[in-house]
C-alpha cells in the first residue's frame, strides 16, 4: 500500500478503478515557407478553420448548456474569446503575409508567444490561462491539418481519471455519471479543472507528480480529495475505513440539501452563508451548495481574463447576469459586487504599474481614486446593474475615511449623471467597506459612519497585521487567524459595526475554517461568505450549536492566559468545539 499526496483541490472521496487518461496525443505540425503569391489561399485556410472552430465551439457550448446548465459553459466563452481576440488574430495573419509562414506554422508561433507572455504573469490565475490557450490551439490546429481526435476517452465503468492534466474541454466533456474522481500529475487549485472538479462536486487531488506512470489501468486506488492524497493498493482494512468516509461524506451533503436553509442553528436563527465567486469562474453549483446569496463577487478577474480594461457595456452585462443569478438562490438573494481589486498579486499588463513594493502601493481603492475615469465607469455599470437585482457594492482596501468619502463623492456624481440621462438604477444601493488592513479595523468605528456595511478580508488582514507574505511559504507559520493581535482586530471591527448599527461579514478564506469561520460567527459576524464548496461543511458545524453554546464560543479566546499563542487559541477553540460536537473530528474528515 502507497499513499501519494498532492495538492487537496476539491473536497471529497472516491473508490473505484483507474482510468488513464492520456488525452489526444501531439497533432503534428507541417512547417513550411509558403511560396510568393500563395499569401491570400493560405488566409482563407486559416479563416475557414477558425470558422470551424468557432462553430465547433458553439455546439458545444450549446450541448453543454443543455446537459449541465451554464456553469460549465463560461470556460468555452473565454475560449470563444481567444478564438476571436483582434491582436492574436493579426499576428497570426502577419506571419502569413509578411514571414510566409503556413497557417499551421502561424498559429503554432502566435501561441507559442501569448503563452510566454502568460506565463511571465504574476497571477497564478492568470497564468492557468495558458490551458486555455493550448486548447484552442490544439482545436484550430486540428481543423488546419485533419487531424482526427483519437478515439473519444471511453469511459465505460464509472472510473477514477488520472491524467497528467485535464484541459477544460476534456474535463467538462467527460461523462459525468462515471466521474468518480480526478487525479493529475500536474495543476494546481486555481486550474480548471480544480474550478470544474468543485463546481461539479467531483472530489479531485492535483500536483501528484508522477501519478500517471505509478498506477496501472483498471487498478483499484483511493482518493482523498479532503486532504489531497491517493493511495494504491490499499489493504483491506483501509479499504473498510475509506467506505465509511465516502458513506458518510454522502450523508453530509443529503443532509444539508434536504435540511433546513444553510447556517441554521440547532436553536433557531442563523449566520447567513455566502459565496464567494470571480467572474470566468461556474456560478451554477453555488445553488446545490446551498449559497443564500453571494458575499464577495470579484469583479477584477472581468480585468485579468481581459487583460484590458472591460467596457461599460460588458461589465453591466456581467453584473447584472450575476445578479440574476443571485435573485435565484434564495428569496431576494443579494450580490455584493467588489470594485476592482487591483495590485499586489493580481497585475494586468498595460494598466498596473511597476512598483517596489506592491502589496503596499496604489491598489485596489487607492487605483480607483487616482484613476476616476475608470472607477466611474465601473459605479456607473454596477448601478445600472443594480435595476435588475439587488446589488451591493463594496471598497477594498480600504484605510482611512478620506477615502471613503472621496468613494461618496464619485457615487454622487455618477447617480447624478444617470438620473440626468433617465437610465434607472436602484437608488437606495447600499455601499460596504473591505476591513483588511489594520488601520481599518483600528477605526471602524469612524468608517461604520459611512458605510451600510462591513465585509472583513481576512486573507489580507492577516497578512499585513504579521506581515507575512499571504502567498509565501516560509512566512506561513506566521500566518495564522488564531493569533491575538488578528483577534483584536477581528473583535474591534465586530463590536464597531454592532455599536453602529451595520451588518458586518467575513469573506476571507476564514470563514470556510470550521474552527475558526464558526469562531467568528460566534464574535457576532452576520454573514460568512466562502467558496461555495466549504458551504455544507459549516452548515453541518453550525446545524449541531445554538445560539448559547456560540456566546460561550466567543469567550474562549478571552479566557485564554496573557501571552497565549495562535496554537493555543486554536486548540482551546478546537477543544470547546469538541465539547459541543463529540463527532466534530468525524464532520471534519
Ligand atoms: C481577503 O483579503 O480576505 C479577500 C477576500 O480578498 P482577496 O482574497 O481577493 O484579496
Ligand atoms: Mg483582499
Amino acid at each position: 500500500m502507497t499513499t501519494v499526496a498532492g495538492l487537496p483541490t476539491a473536497r471529497g472521496f472516491a473508490c473505484g478503478p483507474v482510468f488513464v487518461y492520456r488525452g489526444d496525443g501531439e497533432i503534428p505540425i507541417p512547417e513550411y515557407v509558403i511560396e510568393p503569391g500563395r499569401e491570400e489561399e493560405e488566409l482563407v485556410r486559416l479563416r475557414r478553420a477558425k470558422l470551424e472552430t468557432k462553430r465547433d465551439l458553439e455546439n458545444l457550448i450549446a450541448i453543454l448548456r443543455e446537459r449541465t446548465g451554464r456553469a460549465d459553459v463560461r470556460v468555452f466563452e473565454c475560449h470563444l474569446m481567444i478564438l476571436e481576440d483582434a491582436s492574436l488574430a493579426e499576428e497570426t495573419e502577419r506571419y502569413i503575409k509578411v514571414d510566409r509562414l503556413n497557417a499551421e506554422a502561424a498559429v503554432r508561433k502566435t501561441a507559442n508567444g501569448a503563452r510566454m507572455q502568460f506565463e511571465r504573469m504574476n497571477d497564478p490565475y492568470f497564468r492557468e490561462r495558458v490551458r486555455d490557450l493550448d486548447d484552442i490551439e490544439r482545436r484550430i490546429l486540428k481543423a488546419l491539418t485533419g487531424f482526427a481526435t483519437s478515439p473519444h476517452l471511453e469511459l465505460k465503468t464509472p472510473s477514477i481519471i488520472i491524467a497528467d492534466d485535464l484541459t477544460p474541454s476534456e474535463t467538462v466533456q467527460l461523462p459525468r455519471e462515471f466521474v468518480l474522481g480526478f487525479a493529475t500529475n500536474g495543476g494546481s487549485t486555481t486550474s480548471h479543472v480544480a474550478l470544474l472538479a468543485r463546481a461539479l462536486a467531483i472530489p479531485a487531488v492535483t500536483g501528484l507528480g508522477d501519478i500517471t506512470s505509478r498506477v496501472k489501468p483498471g487498478e483499484f486506488v483511493l482518493l482523498d480529495g479532503t486532504n489531497g492524497a491517493i493511495t494504491l493498493n490499499p489493504d483491506r482494512a483501509t479499504i473498510r475505513d475509506f467506505s465509511d468516509l465516502v458513506e458518510r461524506q454522502i450523508e453530509l451533503t443529503e443532509a444539508v440539501t434536504m435540511g433546513a436553509p444553510t447556517g441554521t442553528l440547532k436553536s433557531g436563527g442563523e449566520v447567513r452563508i455566502f459565496a464567494n465567486v470571480h467572474p470566468g469562474v461556474p456560478l451554477a453549483g453555488i445553488r446545490e451548495q446551498g449559497a443564500r446569496g453571494i458575499g464577495l463577487y470579484r469583479s477584477e478577474y472581468l480585468w485579468l481574463i481581459r487583460g484590458m480594461e472591460p467596457t461599460e457595456e460588458e461589465q453591466f452585462v456581467a453584473y447584472r447576469d450575476a445578479a440574476k443569478f443571485a435573485a435565484t438562490l434564495s428569496e431576494g438573494g443579494s450580490i455584493t459586487i467588489r470594485v476592482l481589486d487591483i495590485g499586489g498579486d493580481k497585475l494586468v499588463r498595460g494598466i498596473s504599474s511597476k512598483e517596489a513594493n506592491p502589496f503596499l502601493g496604489n491598489r485596489s481603492i487607492r487605483y480607483l481614486l487616482s484613476h476616476r475615469d475608470v472607477f466611474r465607469t465601473q459605479i456607473r455599470a454596477i448601478l445600472r446593474a443594480s435595476a435588475y437585482g439587488k446589488i451591493l457594492m463594496l471598497y477594498p482596501m480600504v484605510s482611512c475615511v478620506e477615502e471613503l468619502r472621496e468613494c461618496a463623492v464619485a457615487v454622487a456624481e455618477v447617480k447624478a449623471s444617470l438620473e440626468r440621462d433617465g437610465i434607472p438604477f436602484d437608488h437606495g444601493m447600499r455601499v460596504g467597506a473591505m476591513i483588511e488592513v489594520p488601520s481599518a479595523a483600528l477605526i471602524a468605528d469612524d468608517l461604520a459612519k459611512h458605510v451600510d456595511f462591513f465585509s472583513i478580508g481576512t486573507n489580507d488582514l492577516i497578512q499585513y497585521t504579521m506581515a507575512a507574505d499571504r502567498g509565501n511559504e516560509s512566512v506561513a507559520y506566521l500566518y495564522q487567524p488564531t493569533n491575538p493581535a488578528v483577534l483584536r482586530l477581528m473583535r474591534m471591527t465586530i463590536d464597531a459595526a454592532r455599536r453602529n448599527g451595520i451588518l458586518v461579514g467575513v469573506c476571507g478564506e476564514s470563514a470556510a475554517d470550521p474552527i475558526v469561520g464558526i469562531l467568528w460567527a460566534a464574535m457576532g459576524v452576520n454573514i460568512l461568505s466562502m467558496s461555495s464548496t466549504y458551504i455544507p461543511l459549516i452548515s453541518k458545524i453550525l446545524a449541531r450549536l445554538t445560539k448559547d453554546d456560540l456566546d460561550e464560543y466567543a469567550k474562549v479566546p478571552d479566557s485564554m492566559p496573557a501571552c497565549s499563542t495562535a496554537a493555543d487559541v486554536f486548540a482551546a477553540c478546537h477543544t470547546f468545539l469538541l465539547g459541543k460536537i463529540p463527532n466534530l473530528d468525524d464532520i471534519l474528515i
